[in-house]
Protein backbone atom coordinates (compact mmCIF):
# COMPACT_ATOMS: atom_id res chain seq x y z
CA UNK A 1 0.00 0.00 0.00
CA UNK A 2 1.62 3.14 -1.25
CA UNK A 3 1.54 5.66 1.79
CA UNK A 4 0.77 8.55 -0.06
CA UNK A 5 -2.01 11.19 -1.15
CA UNK A 6 -2.40 9.56 -4.80
CA UNK A 7 -2.81 6.24 -3.04
CA UNK A 8 -5.84 8.23 -0.59
CA UNK A 9 -7.17 9.95 -3.88
CA UNK A 10 -7.57 6.41 -5.54
CA UNK A 11 -9.74 5.03 -2.65
CA UNK A 12 -11.53 7.82 -2.89
CA UNK A 13 -12.88 7.96 -6.38
CA UNK A 14 -12.32 4.11 -6.19
CA UNK A 15 -15.04 4.10 -3.47
CA UNK A 16 -17.42 6.32 -5.49
CA UNK A 17 -17.18 4.41 -8.75
CA UNK A 18 -17.87 0.86 -7.29
CA UNK A 19 -20.82 2.15 -5.39
CA UNK A 20 -18.93 1.91 -1.89
CA UNK A 21 -19.38 5.56 -0.68
CA UNK A 22 -21.38 8.35 -2.08
CA UNK A 23 -21.24 11.87 -0.21
CA UNK A 24 -24.41 12.74 1.26
CA UNK A 25 -27.28 15.09 -0.42
CA UNK A 26 -24.82 15.15 -3.27
CA UNK A 27 -26.77 16.96 -5.75
CA UNK A 28 -27.23 19.83 -3.38
CA UNK A 29 -23.27 19.81 -3.03
CA UNK A 30 -23.22 17.40 -0.04
CA UNK A 31 -23.47 18.15 3.25
CA UNK A 32 -19.42 18.20 5.09
CA UNK A 33 -18.29 14.75 6.60
CA UNK A 34 -21.42 12.92 6.21
CA UNK A 35 -21.57 10.31 3.65
CA UNK A 36 -23.95 7.76 2.52
CA UNK A 37 -22.88 4.07 2.16
CA UNK A 38 -24.28 2.48 -1.33
CA UNK A 39 -25.18 -0.72 -2.53
CA UNK A 40 -22.05 -2.15 -2.03
CA UNK A 41 -21.21 -0.05 0.71
CA UNK A 42 -24.14 -1.06 2.69
CA UNK A 43 -23.13 -4.88 1.91
CA UNK A 44 -19.63 -4.45 3.44
CA UNK A 45 -20.06 -2.32 6.50
CA UNK A 46 -23.13 -4.99 7.38
CA UNK A 47 -20.42 -7.47 6.73
CA UNK A 48 -17.85 -5.68 9.10
CA UNK A 49 -20.58 -5.19 12.00
CA UNK A 50 -21.64 -8.43 11.66
CA UNK A 51 -17.70 -9.49 11.64
CA UNK A 52 -18.28 -8.13 15.32
CA UNK A 53 -20.85 -8.78 16.40
CA UNK A 54 -20.44 -12.56 16.27
CA UNK A 55 -16.80 -12.45 17.37
CA UNK A 56 -18.17 -10.50 20.74
CA UNK A 57 -21.50 -11.79 21.25
CA UNK A 58 -21.42 -15.60 20.36
CA UNK A 59 -18.29 -16.14 20.67
CA UNK A 60 -18.75 -14.81 24.77
CA UNK A 61 -20.92 -16.64 26.65
CA UNK A 62 -20.46 -13.90 29.21
CA UNK A 63 -21.39 -10.80 26.54
CA UNK A 64 -25.22 -10.37 25.32
CA UNK A 65 -25.46 -7.44 22.48
CA UNK A 66 -28.47 -4.29 23.44
CA UNK A 67 -29.70 -1.92 20.75
CA UNK A 68 -30.40 1.62 23.16
CA UNK A 69 -31.77 4.41 21.33
CA UNK A 70 -29.90 7.49 19.92
CA UNK A 71 -31.90 10.00 22.06
CA UNK A 72 -31.35 9.83 25.82
CA UNK A 73 -32.85 11.89 28.86
CA UNK A 74 -30.41 15.23 28.94
CA UNK A 75 -29.07 14.22 32.43
CA UNK A 76 -27.22 10.74 30.83
CA UNK A 77 -24.69 13.43 29.11
CA UNK A 78 -24.51 15.54 32.64
CA UNK A 79 -23.45 12.54 34.47
CA UNK A 80 -21.26 11.41 31.99
CA UNK A 81 -19.31 14.52 31.88
CA UNK A 82 -19.86 15.41 27.91
CA UNK A 83 -21.79 18.74 29.13
CA UNK A 84 -18.99 20.28 30.98
CA UNK A 85 -15.66 18.37 28.93
CA UNK A 86 -16.54 16.68 25.90
CA UNK A 87 -14.44 19.14 24.21
CA UNK A 88 -11.56 20.14 21.76
CA UNK A 89 -9.13 22.68 21.49
CA UNK A 90 -9.02 23.92 18.99
CA UNK A 91 -7.27 27.22 17.14
CA UNK A 92 -7.69 29.43 13.63
CA UNK A 93 -5.02 30.39 11.43
CA UNK A 94 -5.64 34.05 11.00
CA UNK A 95 -4.15 34.56 7.65
CA UNK A 96 -5.46 31.17 6.13
CA UNK A 97 -8.75 31.23 8.03
CA UNK A 98 -8.49 27.88 8.51
CA UNK A 99 -9.86 25.68 11.28
CA UNK A 100 -7.35 23.66 13.80
CA UNK A 101 -7.26 21.23 16.34
CA UNK A 102 -4.41 22.44 18.09
CA UNK A 103 -3.94 18.68 20.18
CA UNK A 104 -3.31 17.64 16.45
CA UNK A 105 -1.38 19.88 15.62
CA UNK A 106 1.20 19.09 18.21
CA UNK A 107 0.78 14.90 17.75
CA UNK A 108 1.51 15.75 14.06
CA UNK A 109 4.35 17.28 14.91
CA UNK A 110 5.81 14.56 17.24
CA UNK A 111 4.62 12.03 14.59
CA UNK A 112 6.90 14.14 11.85
CA UNK A 113 9.57 13.48 14.35
CA UNK A 114 9.17 9.79 14.87
CA UNK A 115 9.14 9.00 10.99
CA UNK A 116 12.77 11.10 11.28
CA UNK A 117 13.78 8.67 13.73
CA UNK A 118 12.20 5.58 11.30
CA UNK A 119 14.57 7.08 8.55
CA UNK A 120 17.45 7.18 10.48
CA UNK A 121 16.94 3.50 11.42
CA UNK A 122 16.16 2.37 8.26
CA UNK A 123 19.52 3.77 6.68
CA UNK A 124 21.81 2.30 9.41
CA UNK A 125 19.78 -0.99 8.95
CA UNK A 126 20.82 -0.56 4.90
CA UNK A 127 24.53 0.39 6.32
CA UNK A 128 25.30 -2.14 8.59
CA UNK A 129 22.86 -4.91 7.13
CA UNK A 130 23.10 -8.23 9.30
CA UNK A 131 25.30 -6.96 11.63
CA UNK A 132 22.43 -3.93 12.55
CA UNK A 133 21.59 -4.29 16.18
CA UNK A 134 18.92 -2.07 16.09
CA UNK A 135 18.26 -2.06 20.23
CA UNK A 136 21.58 -0.62 20.41
CA UNK A 137 21.43 1.86 17.91
CA UNK A 138 18.14 3.29 18.94
CA UNK A 139 19.51 3.77 22.36
CA UNK A 140 22.64 5.02 21.40
CA UNK A 141 22.11 7.45 18.00
CA UNK A 142 22.15 10.62 18.78
CA UNK A 143 19.82 12.01 16.09
CA UNK A 144 17.47 9.02 16.94
CA UNK A 145 17.54 9.99 20.26
CA UNK A 146 16.82 13.47 19.71
CA UNK A 147 13.66 13.40 17.29
CA UNK A 148 12.47 10.94 19.83
CA UNK A 149 13.42 13.18 23.12
CA UNK A 150 11.78 16.50 21.48
CA UNK A 151 8.41 14.13 20.47
CA UNK A 152 8.58 12.95 23.91
CA UNK A 153 8.80 16.55 25.56
CA UNK A 154 5.97 18.17 23.18
CA UNK A 155 3.32 15.27 23.45
CA UNK A 156 3.95 15.19 27.43
CA UNK A 157 3.64 18.88 27.67
CA UNK A 158 0.34 19.09 25.42
CA UNK A 159 -0.73 16.48 28.21
CA UNK A 160 0.11 18.67 30.98
CA UNK A 161 -1.58 21.57 29.71
CA UNK A 162 -4.77 19.73 28.45
CA UNK A 163 -4.62 18.15 31.70
CA UNK A 164 -4.83 21.66 33.62
CA UNK A 165 -6.83 23.30 31.00
CA UNK A 166 -3.84 25.89 30.40
CA UNK A 167 -4.95 26.56 26.77
CA UNK A 168 -2.50 29.40 27.08
CA UNK A 169 0.33 27.42 27.36
CA UNK A 170 -1.08 24.98 24.23
CA UNK A 171 -0.79 27.98 22.34
CA UNK A 172 2.81 29.09 23.51
CA UNK A 173 3.79 24.98 22.76
CA UNK A 174 2.65 25.40 18.76
CA UNK A 175 4.55 28.87 18.58
CA UNK A 176 7.67 27.58 20.57
CA UNK A 177 7.71 24.44 18.11
CA UNK A 178 7.00 26.67 15.50
CA UNK A 179 4.31 24.79 14.04
CA UNK A 180 2.70 26.22 10.42
CA UNK A 181 -0.56 25.95 8.94
CA UNK A 182 -0.27 22.56 7.36
CA UNK A 183 -2.22 23.74 4.47
CA UNK A 184 -0.26 27.50 4.01
CA UNK A 185 2.30 27.39 5.90
CA UNK A 186 1.32 30.72 7.81
CA UNK A 187 2.01 30.54 11.76
CA UNK A 188 -0.50 33.62 13.14
CA UNK A 189 -2.40 31.77 15.36
CA UNK A 190 -5.44 32.67 16.97
CA UNK A 191 -5.35 32.11 20.79
CA UNK A 192 -6.77 28.60 21.47
CA UNK A 193 -10.33 27.58 22.49
CA UNK A 194 -12.32 24.64 23.97
CA UNK A 195 -15.13 23.76 21.72
CA UNK A 196 -18.31 21.35 22.81
CA UNK A 197 -18.62 18.67 20.39
CA UNK A 198 -22.02 17.70 20.74
CA UNK A 199 -25.41 17.73 18.51
CA UNK A 200 -28.23 19.62 20.55
CA UNK A 201 -31.78 19.21 18.98
CA UNK A 202 -35.41 19.73 20.79
CA UNK A 203 -37.89 16.80 21.99
CA UNK A 204 -41.93 18.34 22.04
CA UNK A 205 -43.73 20.98 19.95
CA UNK A 206 -43.69 24.22 21.17
CA UNK A 207 -40.67 26.16 21.88
CA UNK A 208 -41.53 27.06 25.72
CA UNK A 209 -42.22 23.42 26.55
CA UNK A 210 -39.63 21.91 24.45
CA UNK A 211 -36.82 19.84 26.20
CA UNK A 212 -33.20 20.06 25.19
CA UNK A 213 -31.77 16.84 24.00
CA UNK A 214 -28.16 15.79 22.65
CA UNK A 215 -27.97 13.39 19.60
CA UNK A 216 -25.44 10.84 21.56
CA UNK A 217 -21.83 11.43 21.04
CA UNK A 218 -20.78 7.68 21.90
CA UNK A 219 -23.32 4.56 22.24
CA UNK A 220 -21.28 3.65 25.82
CA UNK A 221 -23.77 5.32 27.67
CA UNK A 222 -26.92 3.68 26.20
CA UNK A 223 -24.89 0.45 27.95
CA UNK A 224 -24.21 2.36 31.30
CA UNK A 225 -27.80 3.06 32.05
CA UNK A 226 -29.24 -0.27 31.09
CA UNK A 227 -26.26 -1.92 33.14
CA UNK A 228 -28.83 -3.13 35.73
CA UNK A 229 -31.42 -4.17 33.59
CA UNK A 230 -29.67 -6.30 31.48
CA UNK A 231 -27.46 -7.84 34.69
CA UNK A 232 -30.93 -8.79 36.13
CA UNK A 233 -33.42 -9.84 33.21
CA UNK A 234 -29.87 -11.79 31.95
CA UNK A 235 -29.28 -13.40 34.99
CA UNK A 236 -25.45 -12.19 34.30
CA UNK A 237 -22.82 -12.85 36.87
CA UNK A 238 -19.47 -10.52 36.64
CA UNK A 239 -17.35 -10.76 34.82
CA UNK A 240 -19.84 -10.06 31.97
CA UNK A 241 -20.08 -7.79 29.19
CA UNK A 242 -22.88 -5.52 27.12
CA UNK A 243 -22.28 -4.62 23.47
CA UNK A 244 -23.72 -2.14 21.18
CA UNK A 245 -23.19 -1.35 17.31
CA UNK A 246 -24.97 2.29 16.47
CA UNK A 247 -24.74 6.00 15.03
CA UNK A 248 -22.81 8.44 17.18
CA UNK A 249 -23.27 12.58 16.46
CA UNK A 250 -19.80 15.10 17.02
CA UNK A 251 -19.81 18.14 15.73
CA UNK A 252 -16.01 17.62 14.31
CA UNK A 253 -14.22 20.89 14.00
CA UNK A 254 -11.85 19.66 11.62
CA UNK A 255 -13.10 16.64 9.17
CA UNK A 256 -10.90 16.62 6.10
CA UNK A 257 -10.20 12.77 5.96
CA UNK A 258 -13.27 11.17 4.15
CA UNK A 259 -14.97 8.17 6.50
CA UNK A 260 -12.45 8.28 9.09
CA UNK A 261 -13.95 11.69 10.93
CA UNK A 262 -17.27 11.90 10.02
CA UNK A 263 -20.32 14.10 11.87
CA UNK A 264 -22.12 10.88 11.61
CA UNK A 265 -20.89 7.66 12.61
CA UNK A 266 -20.83 4.74 13.61
CA UNK A 267 -19.54 2.81 16.45
CA UNK A 268 -19.14 -0.68 17.58
CA UNK A 269 -18.58 -0.85 21.39
CA UNK A 270 -18.58 -3.14 24.25
CA UNK A 271 -18.65 -2.29 28.09
CA UNK A 272 -16.72 -5.60 30.41
CA UNK A 273 -17.66 -5.39 33.67
CA UNK A 274 -15.23 -6.43 36.44
CA UNK A 275 -14.47 -6.99 40.15
CA UNK A 276 -12.89 -4.19 41.31
CA UNK A 277 -8.95 -4.30 41.09
CA UNK A 278 -9.26 -7.11 38.61
CA UNK A 279 -9.73 -3.99 35.60
CA UNK A 280 -5.95 -4.02 34.71
CA UNK A 281 -5.71 -7.61 33.86
CA UNK A 282 -8.94 -7.49 32.20
CA UNK A 283 -7.62 -4.16 30.36
CA UNK A 284 -4.35 -6.40 28.71
CA UNK A 285 -7.05 -8.93 27.85
CA UNK A 286 -9.27 -7.32 25.63
CA UNK A 287 -6.15 -5.13 24.31
CA UNK A 288 -4.99 -9.19 23.13
CA UNK A 289 -8.25 -9.91 22.91
CA UNK A 290 -9.08 -6.85 20.10
CA UNK A 291 -5.79 -6.90 17.93
CA UNK A 292 -6.47 -10.79 17.20
CA UNK A 293 -9.67 -9.99 15.62
CA UNK A 294 -7.77 -7.35 13.26
CA UNK A 295 -5.17 -9.94 12.85
CA UNK A 296 -7.57 -12.78 11.74
CA UNK A 297 -8.90 -10.42 8.58
CA UNK A 298 -5.59 -10.90 6.63
CA UNK A 299 -4.24 -6.87 6.37
CA UNK A 300 -0.69 -7.57 7.41
CA UNK A 301 0.43 -7.55 10.96
CA UNK A 302 3.20 -4.49 10.42
CA UNK A 303 0.07 -2.59 9.81
CA UNK A 304 -0.91 -2.14 13.10
CA UNK A 305 0.25 -1.21 16.25
CA UNK A 306 -0.50 0.05 20.37
CA UNK A 307 -0.15 3.43 20.74
CA UNK A 308 -0.58 3.90 24.91
CA UNK A 309 -2.17 6.88 26.08
CA UNK A 310 0.13 9.71 27.97
CA UNK A 311 -2.96 11.84 28.69
CA UNK A 312 -5.67 9.95 30.56
CA UNK A 313 -9.19 11.11 30.41
CA UNK A 314 -10.25 11.74 34.08
CA UNK A 315 -12.09 8.26 33.89
CA UNK A 316 -9.45 6.08 33.13
CA UNK A 317 -6.62 4.36 34.87
CA UNK A 318 -5.36 3.02 31.39
CA UNK A 319 -5.64 3.50 27.78
CA UNK A 320 -4.61 2.91 24.81
CA UNK A 321 -5.49 2.83 20.99
CA UNK A 322 -5.04 0.32 18.40
CA UNK A 323 -3.56 2.20 15.26
CA UNK A 324 -4.37 1.08 11.77
CA UNK A 325 -1.59 2.29 8.77
CA UNK A 326 -3.89 4.14 7.02
CA UNK A 327 -3.26 5.79 3.04
CA UNK A 328 -2.38 9.24 5.58
CA UNK A 329 -0.10 7.16 7.96
CA UNK A 330 -0.94 5.74 11.59
CA UNK A 331 -3.94 6.38 13.04
CA UNK A 332 -6.72 5.48 16.08
CA UNK A 333 -8.61 2.52 14.88
CA UNK A 334 -10.12 1.54 17.89
CA UNK A 335 -10.13 2.92 22.00
CA UNK A 336 -9.44 0.04 24.94
CA UNK A 337 -10.40 1.82 27.81
CA UNK A 338 -10.13 0.69 31.70
CA UNK A 339 -12.71 2.92 32.93
CA UNK A 340 -12.79 2.39 36.13
CA UNK A 341 -16.19 2.74 38.13
CA UNK A 342 -16.30 6.52 36.80
CA UNK A 343 -19.39 5.85 34.83
CA UNK A 344 -21.96 4.22 37.03
CA UNK A 345 -20.97 5.83 40.18
CA UNK A 346 -21.85 9.21 38.41
CA UNK A 347 -25.23 7.71 36.84
CA UNK A 348 -25.81 6.54 40.99
CA UNK A 349 -25.16 10.16 41.92
CA UNK A 350 -27.45 11.55 39.50
CA UNK A 351 -30.09 8.73 39.05
CA UNK A 352 -30.55 8.48 43.11
CA UNK A 353 -30.51 4.28 42.17
CA UNK A 354 -28.57 1.93 43.21
CA UNK A 355 -25.65 0.38 40.13
CA UNK A 356 -24.43 -2.37 42.21
CA UNK A 357 -23.96 -6.04 41.41
CA UNK A 358 -24.11 -8.35 44.17
CA UNK A 359 -20.86 -10.64 44.11
CA UNK A 360 -21.83 -14.20 45.90
CA UNK A 361 -18.53 -15.09 46.01
CA UNK A 362 -17.20 -12.27 47.89
CA UNK A 363 -20.38 -11.89 48.91
CA UNK A 364 -20.72 -8.03 48.93
CA UNK A 365 -22.36 -4.95 46.88
CA UNK A 366 -19.91 -2.86 44.87
CA UNK A 367 -20.23 -0.90 41.74
CA UNK A 368 -18.51 -2.93 39.12
CA UNK A 369 -15.49 -1.23 37.22
CA UNK A 370 -15.37 -1.10 33.41
CA UNK A 371 -13.18 -2.50 30.51
CA UNK A 372 -14.13 -0.82 26.94
CA UNK A 373 -13.41 -1.30 23.79
CA UNK A 374 -14.66 0.93 21.26
CA UNK A 375 -14.41 1.01 17.36
CA UNK A 376 -15.64 3.46 14.55
CA UNK A 377 -17.30 1.03 11.78
CA UNK A 378 -16.22 3.69 9.42
CA UNK A 379 -13.02 3.80 9.79
CA UNK A 380 -13.05 -0.03 9.92
CA UNK A 381 -14.52 0.50 6.39
CA UNK A 382 -11.83 3.08 5.63
CA UNK A 383 -8.93 0.39 6.66
CA UNK A 384 -10.63 -2.43 4.61
CA UNK A 385 -11.05 -0.59 1.80
CA UNK A 386 -7.92 1.64 1.36
CA UNK A 387 -5.78 -1.77 2.51
CA UNK A 388 -7.41 -4.12 -0.09
CA UNK A 389 -7.29 -1.47 -3.15
CA UNK A 390 -3.89 -2.60 -5.37
CA UNK A 391 -3.05 -1.60 -8.83
CA UNK A 392 -1.37 -4.76 -9.93
CA UNK A 393 1.00 -5.19 -12.86
CA UNK A 394 0.22 -9.08 -14.22
CA UNK A 395 2.86 -11.43 -15.95
CA UNK A 396 2.45 -10.38 -19.51
CA UNK A 397 3.22 -6.44 -18.61
CA UNK A 398 -1.41 -5.34 -18.18
CA UNK A 399 -2.09 -4.12 -14.79
CA UNK A 400 -5.37 -4.70 -13.30
CA UNK A 401 -7.26 -3.47 -10.91
CA UNK A 402 -8.07 -4.89 -8.02
CA UNK A 403 -9.96 -4.80 -4.58
CA UNK A 404 -8.48 -7.53 -2.29
CA UNK A 405 -11.44 -7.57 0.20
CA UNK A 406 -11.39 -10.44 3.14
CA UNK A 407 -13.92 -12.42 1.48
CA UNK A 408 -15.69 -12.90 4.58
CA UNK A 409 -16.42 -9.21 4.13
CA UNK A 410 -17.09 -8.92 0.75
CA UNK A 411 -20.61 -7.22 -0.64
CA UNK A 412 -20.89 -9.94 -3.47
CA UNK A 413 -19.59 -13.23 -2.78
CA UNK A 414 -19.75 -14.57 -6.01
CA UNK A 415 -20.26 -13.39 -10.14
CA UNK A 416 -22.51 -15.85 -12.10
CA UNK A 417 -21.40 -15.16 -15.80
CA UNK A 418 -22.71 -17.49 -18.88
CA UNK A 419 -19.94 -17.12 -21.44
CA UNK A 420 -22.12 -15.89 -24.17
CA UNK A 421 -26.10 -14.84 -24.18
CA UNK A 422 -27.05 -17.68 -26.36
CA UNK A 423 -27.59 -21.69 -26.31
CA UNK A 424 -29.27 -21.55 -22.48
CA UNK A 425 -26.03 -20.52 -20.86
CA UNK A 426 -28.03 -17.39 -19.14
CA UNK A 427 -30.76 -20.28 -18.06
CA UNK A 428 -28.39 -22.60 -16.33
CA UNK A 429 -26.76 -19.47 -14.59
CA UNK A 430 -30.00 -18.21 -13.52
CA UNK A 431 -30.32 -21.96 -12.03
CA UNK A 432 -27.31 -21.20 -9.57
CA UNK A 433 -28.01 -17.72 -8.69
CA UNK A 434 -31.40 -19.55 -7.74
CA UNK A 435 -29.57 -22.39 -5.48
CA UNK A 436 -26.76 -19.76 -3.94
CA UNK A 437 -28.61 -17.09 -3.08
CA UNK A 438 -30.04 -18.61 -0.24
CA UNK A 439 -26.52 -18.33 1.56
CA UNK A 440 -24.92 -16.15 -0.08
CA UNK A 441 -25.12 -12.37 -2.12
CA UNK A 442 -24.63 -13.64 -5.83
CA UNK A 443 -25.19 -11.38 -8.94
CA UNK A 444 -25.50 -12.01 -12.77
CA UNK A 445 -23.37 -10.09 -15.47
CA UNK A 446 -23.52 -11.07 -18.85
CA UNK A 447 -22.75 -7.90 -20.39
CA UNK A 448 -18.78 -7.25 -22.42
CA UNK A 449 -16.04 -10.14 -22.97
CA UNK A 450 -15.89 -12.63 -20.10
CA UNK A 451 -12.53 -11.13 -19.35
CA UNK A 452 -13.60 -7.40 -18.94
CA UNK A 453 -16.28 -8.96 -16.50
CA UNK A 454 -13.57 -10.53 -14.74
CA UNK A 455 -11.63 -7.46 -14.37
CA UNK A 456 -15.44 -5.59 -13.40
CA UNK A 457 -15.52 -7.98 -10.47
CA UNK A 458 -12.08 -7.96 -9.33
CA UNK A 459 -12.24 -3.93 -9.29
CA UNK A 460 -15.59 -4.48 -6.86
CA UNK A 461 -13.89 -6.74 -4.97
CA UNK A 462 -16.24 -10.04 -5.81
CA UNK A 463 -13.58 -12.94 -4.70
CA UNK A 464 -15.02 -15.51 -7.42
CA UNK A 465 -16.33 -15.56 -10.11
CA UNK A 466 -18.38 -18.87 -11.55
CA UNK A 467 -18.57 -18.62 -15.88
CA UNK A 468 -20.78 -21.23 -17.54
CA UNK A 469 -19.63 -22.45 -21.10
CA UNK A 470 -20.42 -24.98 -23.37
CA UNK A 471 -18.84 -27.42 -21.75
CA UNK A 472 -21.33 -27.25 -18.85
CA UNK A 473 -24.23 -28.64 -21.24
CA UNK A 474 -22.86 -31.81 -21.12
CA UNK A 475 -21.04 -32.31 -17.99
CA UNK A 476 -22.99 -29.66 -15.63
CA UNK A 477 -19.45 -28.53 -14.67
CA UNK A 478 -18.14 -24.65 -14.49
CA UNK A 479 -15.16 -22.41 -14.25
CA UNK A 480 -14.64 -21.34 -10.74
CA UNK A 481 -12.15 -18.34 -10.65
CA UNK A 482 -10.66 -16.64 -7.61
CA UNK A 483 -10.11 -13.07 -7.33
CA UNK A 484 -6.70 -12.70 -5.93
CA UNK A 485 -4.50 -15.65 -7.79
CA UNK A 486 -6.56 -15.31 -10.93
CA UNK A 487 -6.56 -19.57 -11.00
CA UNK A 488 -9.26 -21.04 -12.56
CA UNK A 489 -10.73 -24.92 -11.48
CA UNK A 490 -13.49 -26.35 -13.39
CA UNK A 491 -15.86 -28.35 -10.83
CA UNK A 492 -19.67 -29.31 -10.65
CA UNK A 493 -22.39 -27.04 -10.20
CA UNK A 494 -22.74 -29.13 -7.86
CA UNK A 495 -19.57 -28.28 -5.44
CA UNK A 496 -19.89 -24.88 -5.79
CA UNK A 497 -22.03 -23.94 -2.57
CA UNK A 498 -19.99 -25.74 -0.15
CA UNK A 499 -16.88 -24.85 -1.50
CA UNK A 500 -18.00 -20.85 -1.38
CA UNK A 501 -19.66 -21.71 2.27
CA UNK A 502 -16.56 -22.68 3.47
CA UNK A 503 -14.12 -19.64 1.82
CA UNK A 504 -16.34 -16.95 4.07
CA UNK A 505 -17.65 -19.04 7.20
CA UNK A 506 -17.31 -17.38 10.23
CA UNK A 507 -15.09 -20.47 11.42
CA UNK A 508 -12.54 -20.46 8.84
CA UNK A 509 -11.87 -16.37 9.42
CA UNK A 510 -12.53 -16.18 13.24
CA UNK A 511 -10.96 -18.97 14.68
P1 LIG B 1 -10.12 10.88 17.80
O1 LIG B 1 -9.01 11.09 18.78
O2 LIG B 1 -9.69 10.35 16.46
O3 LIG B 1 -11.07 12.04 17.70
P2 LIG B 1 -11.52 9.67 19.93
O4 LIG B 1 -10.38 9.27 20.79
O5 LIG B 1 -12.30 10.89 20.24
O6 LIG B 1 -11.04 9.73 18.40
P3 LIG B 1 -13.31 7.73 20.95
O7 LIG B 1 -14.16 8.71 21.63
O8 LIG B 1 -12.40 6.87 21.75
O9 LIG B 1 -12.50 8.46 19.78
O10 LIG B 1 -14.24 6.84 20.01
C1 LIG B 1 -14.00 5.48 19.77
C2 LIG B 1 -13.85 5.19 18.29
O11 LIG B 1 -14.88 5.79 17.53
C3 LIG B 1 -12.57 5.73 17.71
O12 LIG B 1 -11.51 4.82 17.90
C4 LIG B 1 -12.92 5.86 16.24
O13 LIG B 1 -12.72 4.63 15.55
C5 LIG B 1 -14.39 6.15 16.26
N1 LIG B 1 -14.63 7.59 16.01
C6 LIG B 1 -14.53 8.59 16.91
N2 LIG B 1 -14.84 9.76 16.34
C7 LIG B 1 -15.13 9.49 15.04
C8 LIG B 1 -15.54 10.29 13.92
N3 LIG B 1 -15.72 11.59 14.04
N4 LIG B 1 -15.76 9.68 12.74
C9 LIG B 1 -15.60 8.35 12.61
N5 LIG B 1 -15.23 7.55 13.62
C10 LIG B 1 -15.00 8.10 14.82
Amino acid sequence: MANNDDQFKKVVSHAKEYGYIFASSEIYDGLSAVYDYAQNGAELKKNIREYWWRSMVYMHQNIVGIDAAILMHPTTWKASGHVDAFNDPLIDNKDSKKRYRADVLVEDYAEKLEQKAQKEIAKAQKRFGEAFDEAQFVTTNPRVLRYRGEAKAAVERLARSLEKEDLADVKALIEELDIADPETGSKNWTEVRQFNLMFGTKLGASAESATDLYLRPETAQGIFVNFLNVQKTGRMKIPFGIAQTGKAFRNEIVARQFIFRMREFEQMEMQFFVRPGEELKWYEYWKETRLKWHLSLGMGKENYRFHDHEKLAHYANAAADIEFNFPFGFKELEGIHSRTDFDLKAHEQYSGKKLQFYDPELQENYVPYVVETSIGLDRMFLAVLSNSLEEETLDDGNTRTVLKLPAILAPVKAAVLPLVKKDGLPEIAQEIIDELQWEHNVVYDEKDAVGRRYRRQDAAGTPFCITVDHQTLDDQTVTLRHRDSMEQERLPISELGSKISEAVSYKTWLA
